[in-house]
């Protein structure tokens, strides 16, 4: 890491909660369960928006914690039941990913189980590229037991994504896949982003032609305006085949409603947790990709 990372990961680290959370706070739901449920019952009831609601929190180590953590994802489930189409996201190193891939496999499998059974979906995050194997491993051996009520993330940054992407089509999962660009910086393939755009319309037009469901998860209007032509228009999926997804926070309210007035879904990914979770969640997401400062000041003073 050169000079300038070395100084932006000092200030990170010390800078105090509530200046984090200064700039974070559009970004979060706030610290509780009901916080985050309020958010996704008004984006459904206002806006017709679907949701999927993140519990801040990764990289523990504690196995009584992460099980506590799921129990916390299963009871989150019951209480987003009355929102229609609201699901779950979880995070591999929340769920005990860093004490063993035997800890979190149970963890997770516990969260699947029983959203399952009350007919909800769970979404599996993806981190940075030491996890990958484990969670397409993980993704492939859930539905090998049968819970079709579960899909993963993949990242257009990595190169290995569309083999990644092909081979699960060929293996026969017609998987339902969230396609992002990937924020973990380090671990990007492409030099350029336009590289990065084009792996994202070719993975997403693979899955369009294989009959998959891919969850398009992006703010970038050039690109969503470019999915829609060469995949959703090319391919004719129709609403129920895909949706686009974006982050709390995000200003593309114009953008959203233009997609939602033709009668595409848009689903919001809405993350709450305590502030000290919430600042060091986005502590570490500044250092992973110090664009998102940029980004945050760009938002404040424009509206798309
Ligand atoms: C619903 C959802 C789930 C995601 N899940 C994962 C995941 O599991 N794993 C993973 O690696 N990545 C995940 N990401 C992050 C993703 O990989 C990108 O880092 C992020 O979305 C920025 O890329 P972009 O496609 O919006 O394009 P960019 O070109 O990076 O951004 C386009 C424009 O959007 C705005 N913008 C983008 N991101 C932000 C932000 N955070 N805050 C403020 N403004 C912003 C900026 O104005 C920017 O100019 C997810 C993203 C979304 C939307």
């Amino acid at each position: 890491m050169g000079l300038f990372g070395s100084v932006r990961d000092f200030f990170a680290d010390i800078s105090p909660t509530w200046l984090v959370m200064m700039f974070a706070g559009p970004y979060v739901a706030g610290e509780t369960e009901d916080a985050a449920l309020e958010t996704a019952r008004k984006l459904w009831e206002e806006r017709k928006i679907w949701s999927t609601v993140d519990m801040l929190g990764e990289s523990v180590k504690d196995p009584d914690i992460c099980r506590a953590w799921a129990d916390m994802y299963v009871s989150l489930q019951k209480k987003i039941a009355g929102i229609p189409s609201a699901n779950v996201s979880l995070k591999p190193t929340a769920l005990g990913l860093l004490i063993s891939p035997d800890e979190c496999t149970r963890n997770v499998e516990k969260v699947v189980k029983a959203s399952k059974e009350m007919g909800r979906f769970v979404r599996i995050d993806m981190e940075d590229k030491t996890t990958t194997d484990y969670t397409l491993d993980l993704y492939r051996r859930l539905r090998d037991s049968g819970y079709d009520n579960v899909g993963t993330v993949v990242q257009a940054y990595l190169k290995r994504t569309y083999d990644d992407v092909a081979r699960l089509i060929e293996e026969g999962y017609k998987p339902n896949l969230r396609i992002c660009k990937g924020i973990y910086k380090a671990d990007r393939d492409f030099r350029t982003m336009a590289e990065i755009n084009d792996n994202f319309v070719r993975i997403a037009k693979l899955m369009a032609e294989n009959g998959c469901y891919p969850a398009l998860a992006t703010h970038d209007i050039n690109l969503i305006d470019r999915l829609k032509a060469d995949v959703v228009d090319a391919f004719s999926l129709k609403p129920d085949d895909f949706e686009w997804q974006m982050l709390l926070g995000v200003p593309v309210e114009k953008k959203q409603k233009e997609l939602l007035d033709i009668g595409h879904h848009c689903r919001i990914y809405i993350p709450f947790g305590k502030r000290r979770d919430a600042a060091a969640y986005c502590r570490r997401r500044f250092k992973e990709n110090p664009k998102l400062f940029f980004f945050i000041l760009h938002n404040i003073f424009s509206k798309r």
